[in-house]
């Protein structure tokens, strides 16, 4: 990062259900890391998967981030209307002979595991399920539909995270060629948060652990496309006690912003900034100058996941 710079953040929702107590915290983390060094702070609907959207629910999210008093810097983007973006992407990395057509269904990778002898069976479960074993590399598949696939290499990707430290990965050995573009013609949210990180500055992620996995990926293809790579940090995502993340699949109650104060107060404390008792009693306003002045990464529990007491 240049030293002139200027800190950009985002929050990149996916309207999928209300906002929920997890992406609070992703919202609140993100902000006061960008606000706290005079930076911006970009809100993205990650919209792209349109068969998992639930109607109304963006304009629900940020009905609630604006009564919890977050303000965002310029037009939220939308992710839906920007496909031409990842496809100029895409054709890039076509043109480094770096994509395949892959016709392959969960139940053929599966299976071409099943054929081999046992004792030559490579440990196929990864980072993200089965390692994709590259079947389609060396295909030259001509009929519809197909997935685009892009080739990784053997060695391995190291980054600092902020919060969760020194992360390494091997995508060849723990994930496999990856899908950027599906079958069924929707980008992959891997290339299409790579792109728009890129298209709007964006200097650094904060989001939840639960992406701490794909961020090897994310460098990935910022090499590849010749993009700089952001800071990250990964704050710890809230749990229940079956150790599942609290998501709008768990059911996780939606945050309403009657309870802004006690719900900022919360995740306040979640994310080890120890707010004062005194600050029960004040407006959403007043919490979030408390903690503009307060904020440190650095207490932030070094943890993946935290069950929410
Ligand atoms: N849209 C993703 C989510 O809601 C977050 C993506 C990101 O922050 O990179 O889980």
């Amino acid at each position: 990062m240049g030293l002139n710079q200027i800190t950009i953040g985002r929050f990149a929702p996916s309207p999928t259900g209300p906002l929920h107590f997890g992406s609070l915290l992703a919202a609140l983390a993100s902000y006061l890391e960008a606000k706290t060094k005079q930076g911006k702070w970009l809100v993205r609907m990650e919209d792209l998967d349109k068969p998992r959207e639930v109607l109304g629910a963006a304009s629900h999210i940020l009905r609630t981030l604006e009564q919890f008093g977050f303000e965002w810097d310029g037009e939220v983007v939308y992710q839906s209307q920007r496909s031409e973006l990842y496809q100029e992407a895409l054709t890039q990395l076509e043109k480094k002979s770096l994509i395949y057509r892959c016709k392959c269904s969960r139940k053929e990778i599966a299976d071409s595991y099943n054929h081999k002898p046992v004792h030559q069976a490579p440990a196929h479960h990864g980072i993200d399920g089965l390692i994709y074993p590259g079947t389609c590399r060396h295909l030259n598949i001509t009929e519809m539909p197909f997935s685009s696939r892009i080739k990784v290499s053997n060695q391995p990707i190291s980054f600092n995270d902020a919060v969760q430290g020194i992360i390494t990965q091997n995508l060849a050995t723990q994930l496999g060629d990856f899908v950027l573009k599906r079958a069924d013609g929707l980008f992959a949210y891997q290339l299409a948060v790579v792109v728009d990180d890129q298209a709007q500055g964006v200097t650094q992620i904060v989001r939840g652990a639960d992406l701490l996995d794909s961020t090897p990926r994310q460098i990935y293809l910022q090499h590849q496309l010749n993009y700089p790579t952001p800071t990250y940090a990964h704050i710890p995502v809230a749990s229940n006690v079956a150790g599942e993340k609290l998501s709008k699949q768990t059911l996780a109650p939606a945050i309403t912003s009657e309870q802004a104060s006690s719900w900022l107060i919360k995740a306040l404390d979640f994310l080890g900034q120890t707010p004062p008792a005194a600050l029960a009693s004040c407006s959403h306003t007043e919490i979030l100058s408390w903690a503009k002045a307060h904020w440190q990464l650095a207490k932030v529990p070094k943890q993946r996941s935290i069950v929410l007491a």
